[in-house]
C-alpha cells in the first residue's frame, strides 16, 4: 500500500470530473482526477451544450476550442403527422442575453476530449482504471483508499469531490437517499447515418398524439441522432436490438438509417441527493442529480455544479477565505436541481403522456404556443433564460446580497455588449471584481483599492439599461460571474464589510489591473 497527498481528489472524469479538474487547476490548486474506466467514454450521450456553459468555458480559455468542434443548431422545425407546423429559429433566439446566443451541439466523448486535452496542457493526467473503494473524512482531511490493478493507494486529500455519475460510490459512502422515481416509459437514442427530409444544420421533432421523436446533427462527419420513445410492445424488452424498432424508428423520425454506429434504451429517473456535502467530501453531477433528458439540462448541470465548487474550494485551500464559503455550495446547487428536476418532469410528462387530450395539445397547440413564443422578442428571451441556463439565479443563497436596479445579490452579471468587446471579458481573471455601469467615483475606487479587487468601469449604455443594470450602482461579481452585493450606491463601507465577512482575498491582489483598450478603466 502506497500513500500520498493532494488537495482536492476527484472521482470520476466525466464532464463533471473534468471540469472540476480544469477550473482547479487554472485556480493553481493541485488535484488529483481518476475514473474506474479504463479509457474516456466514446459515446455521443449528452448534445446540447447550452450557453452558460461556454461563458465558463470563456472563462477558462477553452471556448474557442469547444465551438470549433461543434455545431450551431440554426432552426427547430416541429413536424405533425400533417405536415412541418413550425419552423423555430435558434441561431440567435438569445441576442443581448449572452454572447453564446444560438443553440449548440456538441458530443460528449469530444467536449470531454477537448477538456482533457486543456487539462493534460497544464500538466495534469487523468488516472485511469483507478476506482475509488474507501474513504473516511478524519475531520482535518479526508483519507481516500483507491484501487488501480489490484494495487492499492492511501491519498490524503484536503477534500474529496464525488463527480462519479448516479450510481457515486461517494454518495453510497456518504449513506446519503436518492430520493425521486423512475418514469414509465423507456428511451431508445441512437447515433446513426441515414437519410431524410432533415434540416441541415437544425433539429427536427415530430409531435404526434401518442409521444415525439427528435432528429439532431451529431458530429460534423453527418452522423445523426435519434431519440423517442421505444414502442408500447417493446418497452419491457431490456435487451431490445435497433432492427426490432426499425420500423417505428424511420416512420417517426422520417429517417431512413442506412448505418448504426451507436444504438442504446434506457429508462429515465427523476432524483436529487438529500444533500450535496458532509463534511470535507462534495457531491457534483450525476452524482448529486439525475433527470429526464427534456432540455439538454444534465451535463450542464454538472458541468455549472463543478464551477460553483472549484472558486470555492480555491479560495479556501489557499487561504483566500473562511471555510465557511463552501457552505454556501450545497444550498445553491441543490435549489437548482430541484428547479430543474420540477421543470424536466413536466416537460418530460407533457412530451410522453399517453392521454388523449395532452396528446391533442402537443400536436396541435404546443407547435403554435412555441411558434409564438419564440418570434417575439420577450417569448425568445424568456426560452432562451431556461434553457441556456443563463437564468440560474441564487438570490436565496446565503451569500447573496442587496439588490440595484433589476440585479439582485445571486443573479448571474448580466451580459453587457459594447464595441469591439463586452463586460464578461475581466471574468477571464477567475477572481473578484466590482463592476460599476457609469462612473466610478474616486473616492470609492480608493477606499476598495484597499481590498484589492479591482474596479472595472463600464460606460453607460443602452444595452447597460436594457440589461437590468442601474447607472452608477456597483456590483460585487463572484469568480463565478454572479453577483455577490448589489449596491444601488457607490459605498465602499458595504463592500469592505461583505468581504471581510468571508475573509475574502483576491487572486489578483499583487497583479496588474486587468485593462479593456477605450471601453473601461481599471483600478484595483
Ligand atoms: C443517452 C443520453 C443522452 C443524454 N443527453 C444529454 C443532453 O443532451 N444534454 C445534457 O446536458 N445531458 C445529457 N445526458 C446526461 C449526461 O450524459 C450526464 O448528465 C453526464 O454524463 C453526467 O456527467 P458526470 O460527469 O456527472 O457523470 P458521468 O458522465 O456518469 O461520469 C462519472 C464517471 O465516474 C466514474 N466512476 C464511477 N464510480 C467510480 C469510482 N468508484 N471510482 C472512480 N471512478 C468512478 C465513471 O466511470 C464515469 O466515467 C444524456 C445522457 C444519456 C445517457
Amino acid at each position: 500500500m502506497t500513500m500520498s497527498k493532494t488537495k482536492v481528489l476527484i472521482a470520476g472524469a466525466g464532464p463533471t470530473g473534468l471540469t472540476l479538474a480544469l477550473w482547479l487547476t487554472r485556480l493553481g490548486v493541485p488535484v488529483r482526477v481518476f475514473d474506474k474506466a479504463t479509457a474516456p467514454g466514446e459515446t455521443s450521450r449528452a448534445l446540447a451544450v447550452q450557453a452558460r456553459t461556454l461563458e465558463f468555458h470563456r472563462q477558462i480559455g477553452i471556448v474557442d476550442d469547444v465551438l470549433e468542434a461543434g455545431l450551431k443548431i440554426e432552426q427547430l422545425t416541429v413536424h405533425t403527422p400533417a405536415g412541418v407546423a413550425a419552423r423555430l429559429p435558434l441561431a440567435d433566439f438569445g441576442r443581448g442575453i449572452s454572447p453564446y446566443s444560438f443553440a449548440f451541439a456538441l458530443p460528449q466523448d469530444i467536449h470531454e476530449r477537448v477538456l482533457i486535452t486543456h487539462l493534460e496542457r497544464a500538466g495534469v493526467e487523468v488516472e485511469r482504471g483507478t476506482e475509488l473503494v474507501a474513504f473516511q473524512d478524519k475531520g482535518h482531511a479526508v483519507i481516500a483508499t483507491l484501487s488501480k490493478e489490484g494495487h492499492m493507494e492511501t491519498v490524503v486529500a484536503d477534500y474529496l469531490a464525488g463527480c462519479d455519475g448516479a450510481h457515486s460510490a461517494v454518495r453510497h459512502g456518504l449513506n446519503i437517499g436518492f430520493p425521486g422515481g423512475a418514469y414509465e416509459q423507456s428511451f431508445y437514442v441512437a447515433d446513426v447515418k441515414g437519410r431524410g427530409d432533415i434540416t441541415r444544420n437544425g433539429m427536427d421533432t415530430t409531435i404526434s398524439t401518442y409521444g415525439f421523436a427528435i432528429v439532431m446533427p451529431v458530429r460534423q462527419s453527418g452522423s445523426i441522432r435519434l431519440i423517442g420513445i421505444v414502442p408500447k410492445a417493446h418497452q419491457a424488452d431490456e435487451t431490445i436490438s435497433f432492427e426490432a424498432i426499425r420500423g417505428d424508428v424511420e416512420r417517426d423520425t422520417g429517417v431512413t438509417v442506412d448505418e448504426v454506429n451507436w444504438f442504446s434504451t434506457y429508462r429515465v429517473h427523476h432524483r436529487v441527493a438529500e444533500n450535496f456535502r458532509v463534511g470535507r467530501v462534495f457531491l457534483c453531477g450525476d452524482a448529486g442529480h439525475i433527470h429526464s433528458p427534456a432540455g439538454g439540462q444534465g451535463m450542464n448541470t454538472g458541468m455549472g455544479d463543478a464551477v460553483n465548487l472549484a472558486w470555492k474550494l480555491a479560495a479556501v485551500v489557499q487561504g483566500r477565505a473562511e471555510p465557511r464559503l463552501l457552505d454556501s455550495y450545497e444550498p445553491e446547487r441543490i435549489a437548482f436541481a430541484h428547479r430543474l428536476i420540477e421543470s424536466t418532469d413536466q416537460a418530460f410528462r407533457i412530451a410522453t403522456s399517453r392521454s388523449r387530450l395532452v396528446g391533442l395539445f402537443r400536436r396541435y397547440l404546443m407547435p403554435k404556443i412555441l411558434n409564438i413564443a419564440l418570434r417575439t422578442s420577450y417569448g425568445s428571451s424568456a426560452f432562451f433564460g431556461v434553457i441556456s441556463q443563463a437564468a440560474i439565479q441564487y438570490r436565496a443563497g446565503p451569500i447573496s446580497s442587496g439588490t440595484a436596479g433589476k440585479i439582485s445579490g445571486g443573479d448571474r452579471l448580466p451580459y453587457v455588449p459594447m464595441p469591439g468587446n463586452d463586460n464578461f471579458e475581466p471574468l477571464r481573471s477567475l477572481d473578484w471584481q466590482v463592476h460599476v455601469y457609469g462612473e466610478a467615483n474616486a473616492e470609492f475606487r480608493a477606499m476598495l483599492a484597499s481590498t484589492g479587487v479591482p474596479v472595472h468601469a463600464f460606460a453607460w449604455s443602452e444595452a447597460a439599461a436594457k440589461a437590468g443594470l442601474q447607472r452608477d450602482a456597483a456590483y460585487l461579481v463572484r469568480p463565478d460571474g454572479h453577483v455577490a452585493l448589489a449596491s444601488p450606491v457607490q459605498e465602499a463601507a458595504g463592500f469592505q464589510r461583505y468581504l471581510a465577512g468571508l475573509a475574502i482575498k483576491p487572486r489578483t491582489a499583487e497583479r496588474a489591473p486587468y485593462r479593456v483598450p477605450g471601453t473601461m478603466h481599471s483600478l484595483a
